[in-house]
């Protein structure tokens, strides 16, 4: 019995061997980057940024390389097969002291809205794909208190100037919400401009909201600024 499963198993990894979700090169385990790949994910800590109405920006990884590729394969492609690696590097950085911190602060956390069409033609929200189970774990509640009224074109394209008017007045609360003092985290996969987080602070700190941060998976901080998101 055993000997035949072995088998089977055998020639299903003979077959199908698990392969890296960036570039398809045969790794160990099903859903691993290979080992370049790996290499590609620029970490970064302890470099936090400040850009009104946001008290702070972290940021886990830098947006170039791999964290950039992977993302891109997730939000453009729908890829979900990449969302594992993803999520092993969040843990990673699980008890970085500045995250612990920032986490300790809060009192809820918030994905980046998608607008109705683009949430029913992706099937997710790609920010609660990568962050929802980490927060659970930190017994963070994430809540989807805004709504995204207007539907925007790719913003990857536009400039800063571009982005600020097409995205002013896109979010609104869903339902009338007194945040009177509140600390919320906001969630985002990447984080370049900051337009469409500034965007949604401002709507929660009309609501009353005290202190809005923002943990984005990958960020540019002016290092090296790609224009995209
Ligand atoms: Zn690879």
């Amino acid at each position: 019995m055993n000997f035949f499963r072995e088998l089977w198993e055998a020639a299903i990894y003979f077959l199908f061997p698990p392969r890296c979700p960036n570039c398809r090169e045969i790794v160990d385990e099903r859903y691993q980057l290979c080992a370049e790949c790996e290499k590609k994910i620029l970490r970064v800590d302890f470099y936090d940024r400040t850009l009104a109405p946001l008290d702070k920006v972290l940021r886990v990884t830098k947006y170039r390389g791999g964290s950039r590729e992977l993302l891109h394969k997730l939000k453009f492609d729908n890829n979900l097969n990449v969302v594992p690696a993803l999520k092993k590097i969040l843990d990673e950085v699980s008890d970085r002291e500045d995250i612990l911190k920032l986490l300790r602060g809060v009192d809820f956390a918030m994905p980046v809205p998608l607008h109705e069409g683009r949430f029913k033609e992706r099937g997710f929200n790609q920010t609660e794909k990568i962050f929802g189970e980490w927060l659970a774990k930190k017994n963070l509640p994430l809540k989807n208190i805004l709504t995204r009224t207007k539907e925007t074109p790719k913003l990857f394209k536009l400039g800063k100037a571009e982005r600020e008017k097409i995205l002013s007045g896109a979010f609104a609360a869903r339902e009338q919400i007194n945040l009177r003092g509140k600390k919320i985290l906001i969630v985002d996969d990447i984080f370049t401009t900051g337009t469409t987080c500034r965007e949604c602070a401002k709507v929660l700190k009309s609501l009353g909201a005290e202190k809005i941060f923002v943990l984005a998976f990958a960020a540019d901080f002016g290092e090296n600024f790609i224009k995209d998101a």
